[in-house]
């Protein structure tokens, strides 16, 4: 293994053998290797090298800003698997179907949406009435039930009211009066 630099960038050479070409490698930590033929020349690999250097540098930037992520995150929450959600997420869906089935089951399919967890970043759920069925993020797992239930029948109300607008609000009142206070928790993120 040698070491070497490009433009400020440091790298290791690997030469393999069985390998026909330059593969260049960026790890999550950042690290830059390349592997290589056995007896390729510094000029060849410098070539390559500049060619990509911008890749690069954008892998990295990529990569950095996972790794803050990843350190922000609760590591349990990275290691759950969508059925550890669903088993918390699908008797607390059940909870809320209840109120529903009490006071406006006229107005929705007869089976309960079902669940689909996601690895979503910019929303806690969404909702999608023609197949019937509610998306909610694994972030979730790091909410109250409390909190996890407001968002389920935030999801369920768009099936009667698309938007945000008075009526929505009204409606998400009227089947669970404290949802405002139950949604406090995720202010802070
Ligand atoms: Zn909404």
């Amino acid at each position: 293994m040698m070491q070497a630099e490009i433009k400020g960038i440091k790298y290791e050479i690997r030469p393999k053998k069985n390998v026909k070409r330059i593969n260049i490698h960026v790890e999550l930590s950042g690290n830059v290797w390349i592997s290589c033929p056995i007896g390729i020349t510094p000029k060849e690999i410098d070539k390559i090298m500049l060619d990509k250097i911008e890749w690069i540098k954008r892998a990295q930037a990529k990569n950095k800003l996972r790794r803050e992520e990843k350190a922000a995150c609760n590591d349990d929450l990275f290691a759950l698997t969508t059925t550890e959600c669903l088993f918390r997420f699908n008797p607390l869906a059940d909870n809320v179907w209840e109120l529903i089935k009490h006071k406006l089951k006229h107005r929705f399919p007869t089976e309960r949406p079902y669940i689909r967890v996601v690895d979503e970043k910019s929303r806690w759920g969404a909702c999608n009435p023609k197949e019937n069925f509610i998306r909610l993020s694994y972030r979730l797992m790091r909410m109250p039930d409390k909190t996890i239930e407001a968002i389920i029948l935030h999801e369920f109300c768009h099936y009667l009211e698309p938007n945000h607008q008075i009526n929505f609000h009204n409606i998400m009142a009227e089947l669970m009066p404290d949802y405002k206070e139950r949604e406090k928790p995720l202010k802070h993120y």
